[in-house]
C-alpha cells in the first residue's frame, strides 16, 4: 500500500515513504517556499507598532516629568 499526499506548496503528488525526504513536500524548494511564507506572515503579525507607540508615549511622559521637575518658571515663590 501506497500513501500519495498532494505538496501543499505546488500539488504535486508525493509519496508518503522514508525516501521522501520532504514529505508532505515533493521537494525541498517546496518546503522552504512554505516556510518562507509562513515567515513572512509571522513577520506581519509582530510589526512593532505598539512598540513604537509605547516608546513614544514613555518618552512623552519623561519629557513631561523633565519639565515639571526641571522648569520651576510656572511655580509661584511663596
Ligand atoms: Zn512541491
Amino acid at each position: 500500500m501506497t500513501l500519495k499526499v498532494p505538496c501543499p506548496q505546488c500539488q504535486k503528488e508525493v509519496v508518503w515513504q522514508a525516501s521522501s525526504e520532504f514529505r508532505p513536500f515533493c521537494s525541498e524548494r517546496c518546503k522552504l517556499l512554505d516556510l518562507g511564507e509562513w515567515a513572512d506572515e509571522s513577520n506581519k503579525i509582530s510589526e512593532p507598532i505598539q512598540v513604537d507607540s509605547a516608546i513614544s508615549q514613555e518618552m512623552l511622559d519623561a519629557i513631561e516629568d523633565d519639565i515639571l521637575l526641571n522648569n520651576n518658571f510656572f511655580v509661584e515663590p511663596e
